[in-house]
């Protein structure tokens, strides 16, 4: 159902997906957020300030992009809000009048744009605030600035949604406000070019992976195993729907940089989460199996 970004061909870029600046509630301007970016080695930002598009063409250059969005906060009945992180929007864009969620989902997909469920664990959401949510296109597994309050990681979430047959892919973000939850979490997309087109179909294509620490260098399956790669992780978590899947541990021993499991056939799907020993981790997207 995905493309598989480590048998796609194309190039690596590292973006940050969730960006506030001082348009919003960020502690840094436009120009100087994309500096730190660019001058930390992310190829790819989307700004995404709240409720208020930038105009992102002066930033962009050869070597980087610059993706124009914006965050909005739609009524979740029972719940507070959601967070949606909108990708991919005219600079003249706005929302009409009182929208519902839905509505919003569907006014930016209908603009050209796309929508991540942002940080659901923060939110207080569970599966059932989620899946009457048609069209977004990704959710945030992790998110650092949630991270900073103890909510940062939100895979059950991600999980509970697979199992209910949302097949989603998920991202990993920073959402940096001030400089304390900047270069946490980030997306490594493989784009044919660098080209807010070409990142874009690479994230409906979910040719994605995402991580806040540990690199993930091959993942694929052959021979009827999933073989992963990565840099020394102390365990390697192969992940299928409720308790299915298979668990690699380094055990004191030298540390994990490689891992297969057979795949099993009553497995609807399998991802994989790579964990270090910062305690970092690194999401590969699902492996659709049936
Ligand atoms: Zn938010
Ligand atoms: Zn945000």
């Amino acid at each position: 159902m995905f493309v598989n970004p480590f048998e796609s061909p194309g190039r690596w870029f590292k973006a940050n997906l969730h960006t506030h600046t001082t348009t919003s509630d960020g502690d840094t301007p436009v120009v100087g957020r994309c500096r730190q970016y660019r001058e930390h080695g992310y190829q790819v930002i989307a700004l995404t300030d709240h409720d208020k598009t930038n105009d992102v063409a002066a930033f962009c250059a050869e070597d980087f992009l610059v993706i124009s969005g914006l965050e909005t906060h739609p009524p979740c009945p029972g719940m507070g809000v959601y967070h949606f992180v909108c990708l991919d929007l005219p600079q003249d864009f706005h929302f009409v009048g009182e929208m519902d969620a839905q509505a919003r989902i569907d006014a930016v997909k209908s603009a050209g744009g796309e929508v991540i469920i942002g940080h659901p664990y923060w939110c207080g959401m569970n599966v059932n605030h989620l899946l009457p949510l048609k069209g977004p296109f990704a959710v945030e597994v992790y998110n650092a600035t949630c991270a900073k309050s103890g909510k940062g990681f939100s895979s059950v979430h991600w999980d509970d949604l697979i199992d209910a047959g949302r097949i989603l892919p998920a991202v990993a973000v920073d959402d940096v406000h001030y400089g304390r939850d900047i270069f946490m979490g980030w997306t490594m997309i493989k784009a044919k070019e660098l080209t807010t087109q070409a990142v874009m179909d690479a994230l409906r294509a979910g040719c994605y992976y995402s991580s806040c620490g540990p690199e993930i260098v091959d993942a694929r399956i052959e021979d009827g195993k999933l073989k992963v790669k990565c840099s020394p992780a102390l365990e390697i978590h192969f992940l299928a729907q409720r308790a299915c899947g298979e668990t690699f541990y380094a055990d004191g021993g030298e540390p994990l940089t490689y891992a297969e499991c057979a795949v099993n056939p009553g497995w609807n799907y399998v991802r994989v989460e790579v964990i270090d020993a910062q305690f970092k981790h690194a999401w590969t997207n699902p492996f659709v199996l049936r």
